[in-house]
């Protein structure tokens, strides 16, 4: 039985006293559920505040992105040495907008999937669409690529551990959710895309949640889908009220 992942992606927003009223109004409300898993993705500064408020509660901690190296001369860079002593479970990896905006490719998404395991970090391997591709029916096509790039050279068990997120560009912070039915219809096929690389036994343990215009409102129904197993969200996961239910829809 997969356990439901709900995760939130701050993105860049926030200052630190924000980011401790969240946490502490989280950190006493969410309701806990062994079905699921409650994820705060931040930004660097907040982590070290975010993980001393929330110890000895289930909530897990997640950066939103690291470099692929432990350390070295890469100024302006954080590793996942760094992360994993701070106590964060989580890292969400190629994200469209750092494939956008930081030129991140498949091959250092691949890079940065081998480190977070090298360091016991859970990916968040974010694939997906853009609308010209979607319009032009290559949704399924470009998805597999991304995939099966992101888990190269991956033990079987370390795929399993790997939580994908399906995406679709065209819905991230537009207000456009692709239909349940859509999203499920891509991550059943990312499923058949991981059963391919290892096992179907491997492909069924595989948490892949859908993103993209996720809110409290919608959450209900894409959760009922037969292969999304939680959501990463943006917008709706900024504000403590609206996290909280989209928590409360995953238990
Ligand atoms: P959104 O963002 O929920 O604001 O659409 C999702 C994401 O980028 O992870």
């Amino acid at each position: 039985m997969r356990k439901r992942v709900i995760a939130g992606n701050w993105k860049m927003n926030k200052v630190l006293s924000e980011a401790n009223d969240f946490i502490e109004e989280v950190a006493e409300k969410a309701p806990q559920s062994e079905k699921s898993e409650a994820v705060v993705c931040a930004p660097f500064p907040f982590l070290p505040s975010l993980l001393e408020k929330t110890k000895g509660t289930d909530i897990k901690i997640g950066a939103q992105n690291m470099h692929h190296e432990d350390k070295g001369a890469f100024t302006g860079e954080v590793s996942p040495v760094m992360l994993k002593d701070l106590g964060v479970s989580h890292v969400v990896l190629g994200h469209s907008e750092r494939r956008e905006h930081f030129a991140e490719t498949d091959e250092s998404v691949n890079k940065k999937v081998h480190a977070a395991f090298n360091h016991q970090l859970t990916p968040i391997v974010c694939v997906g669409e853009t609308l010209e591709q979607r319009e032009a029916d290559e949704t399924k096509d470009h998805v597999e690529k991304q995939v099966t790039k992101a888990v190269e050279g991956l033990s079987d068990d370390q795929v399993a551990s790997t939580i994908i997120a399906y995406e679709p560009i065209w819905a991230i912070g537009t207000g456009k959710t692709a239909s349940s039915e859509e999203a499920n219809e891509v991550c059943t096929h990312i499923r058949n895309v991981v059963g391919k690389i290892t096992s179907q036994e491997t492909a069924d343990q595989v948490v892949i949640q859908y993103g993209g215009s996720v809110k409290p409102a919608n959450i209900d129904e894409l959760l009922s889908q037969s292969d999304i197993d939680g959501a990463l969200v943006g917008g709706a996961s900024v504000e403590a009220d609206s996290y909280l239910q989209l928590v409360e829809a995953g238990t």
